[in-house]
């Protein structure tokens, strides 16, 4: 098969059909009410809770603010215990609040947070656990909360990856005191930018509710350092449209996943993501670990597929612990595994939209570095 023309792209945002948004922000004319907890918010936070089975969800105009803000709402202190092999939003999160983030390993088949490892880590400055459910793979939930009960530790997921998913049934956003969701347009549900947090209490979500709003509580009582975090109108909107098709967009990526599979599972040397019982997936991502029997090495698929316009992504790396910003202050080194899979790992391209045909293309090229 010939090269694709227009570059194949590691992602491709989800949009609904024109029409059927400008239908929808219509109405804004009329009521002229564009954010500040508008109908299209209310509407989207109720049918969010429906499809993510969770008692309560606060929208966030992104997803890296709903988990500072978070963080802030549960009122952390000192370390926080976290994994390295995420999106920096993470790492950042947790020092932006003025905590300290200590780096727990991750396991070798799902990429997520070791368990087994976490209470080692633990001092009397711990406030907190901090696991990612790294492409949408669950983290050992039963292991952390175990740890976190014993410890007296809060638990908040970041969940980014993993919209729509469940486990044993329960939305993934109801366990832990909290998790967080981003709707970026990068991501399985986009609300253009957008994010959100859920939890089962209540009064940490009115807190919440305040924080986003700069803390106040009514017009003359504002007794909460809060920031700017609301998600407006034509965010809502958005979602509200996008969500109508997002069963659909799911199976398509389904189907793109078996594709993937069906060409690259036992090959020597190329490891593909776990999969898990129990979990109902999003597919949200297809990382690729490169191991030496391959022939290749990462980067050199990484540069043969870009020379095909084919464009992968090498997520996570490097790992937030050895970050430019973080020069001297973390020892990557303590976390081998984690180190390891950055330096090997490819996100291959996915999206609804993504062809089979160009699946089989793309498996192609990196076959041609096996040995
Ligand atoms: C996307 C992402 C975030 C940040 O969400 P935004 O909506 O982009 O702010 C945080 N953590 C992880 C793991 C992510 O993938």
């Amino acid at each position: 098969m010939k090269d694709s023309e227009k570059p194949i792209l590691v992602t491709r945002s989800s949009l609904p059909p024109f029409e059927e948004f400008m239908e929808a922000v219509r109405p804004l004319w009329d009521s002229v009410w564009l954010t500040n907890f508008g109908a299209n918010h209310e509407k989207l936070k109720d049918e969010l809770i429906k499809y993510m089975k969770v008692p309560y969800v606060s929208l966030f105009v992104n997803g890296h603010s709903a988990l500072e803000l978070c963080i802030q709402a549960l009122e952390l202190t000192g370390e926080v215990i976290t994994t390295p092999y995420t999106f920096v939003s993470t790492t950042h999160a947790i020092i932006r609040n003025g905590l300290t983030p200590v780096f727990c390993d991750i396991h070798p088949g799902d990429y997520t947070m070791d368990a087994d490892q976490i209470e080692d880590l633990i001092t009397e400055r711990t406030s907190a656990i901090l696991p990612v459910h790294v492409y949408g793979n669950v983290c050992n939930i039963e292991k952390i909360e175990a740890v976190a009960r014993k410890h007296h530790l809060k638990v908040l997921y970041d969940a980014a990856h993993t919209f729509g998913e469940t486990y044993k049934g329960k939305g993934i956003g109801s366990f832990g005191d909290a998790s967080m969701f981003s709707f970026h347009a990068t991501k399985v549900f986009n609300t253009i930018e957008g994010g959100a947090v859920t939890t089962s209490d209540r009064e940490l979500y009115e807190k919440l509710h305040r924080l986003k709003d700069f803390g106040i509580r009514d017009e003359e009582t504002i007794d909460g350092v809060g920031a700017n975090g609301k998600m407006n109108e034509f965010q809502a909107i958005m979602g509200l449209c996008n969500l109508k098709h997002l069963e659909e967009e799911i199976e398509k990526r389904r189907l793109v996943v078996e594709r993937y599979r069906e060409n690259l599972s036992g090959v020597e040397g190329l490891k593909l993501n776990a999969v898990q019982k129990d979990v109902r997936s999003n597919y949200a991502y297809f990382p690729v670990v490169f191991e030496d029997a391959f022939g290749e090495d990462r980067n050199q698929v990484f540069e043969r597929l870009k020379r095909h316009n084919i464009f992968s992504r090498k997520y996570f790396y490097p790992l937030t612990s050895s970050l430019a910003c973080f020069e001297g202050r973390f020892r990557p080194q303590d976390t081998p595994r984690a180190l390891d899979t950055a330096n090997r790992v490819l996100t291959l391209p996915i999206s609804a939209s993504l062809s089979l045909e160009l699946v089989d293309h793309i498996c192609e090229v990196i076959l041609e570095g096996h040995r």
